[in-house]
């Protein structure tokens, strides 16, 4: 059984210890050439938020990337959109795919943050070899994920 609650809990990028929505962070660096990136999940406080101090910081709280809404965040990444600028004239530097589609399937999609732990492991057996770049990250893979090898953690 999935321990966390799916799209409510994450695991801190600095501490490794859980935060929720309330206290979530997420923080970026976006320089003024070239797309954002270095994507992280922490806490809202200055022990775990690295990029503090960084001419090129970013950020935001967590619950802003949640949702619809938080979906339509991480689209602005890519384009402003047809109602601000109608002609493409301001179309964003694209992201560090990597960091910024991690980024989203964590804040995203139901218990893919906690399959993330069992990910290394799972890729090291073979789990994904009939996996294809959907079915991977879904939900119910996420949830099959967790139950097949955090049982394996308490064994
Ligand atoms: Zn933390």
């Amino acid at each position: 059984m999935p321990k966390m609650v799916p799209l409510n809990a994450w695991v801190c990028d600095s501490c490794f210890q859980e935060v929720g929505i309330k206290d979530g962070w997420v923080e970026w660096l976006s320089p003024d050439k070239g797309g954002p990136h270095s994507f992280r999940i922490c806490h809202n406080d200055d022990r775990c938020q690295k990029h503090t101090d960084h001419p090129d910081r970013q950020d935001g709280h967590l619950e802003n990337f949640l949702g619809i809404e938080g979906m339509q965040y991480f689209l602005s990444f890519l384009d402003i959109g047809p109602l601000l600028d109608p002609n493409e004239e301001y179309m964003p530097s694209a992201p560090e795919m990597r960091s910024f589609v991690e980024a989203f399937r964590r804040l995203q999609i139901p218990h893919y943050e906690e399959a993330r732990k069992y990910h290394s492991v799972a890729r090291s057996e073979g789990y994904f070899s009939d996996q294809n770049e959907v079915s991977a990250s879904l939900p119910s893979t996420c949830e099959s994920i967790i139950k097949r090898y955090e049982s394996e953690e308490n064994a």
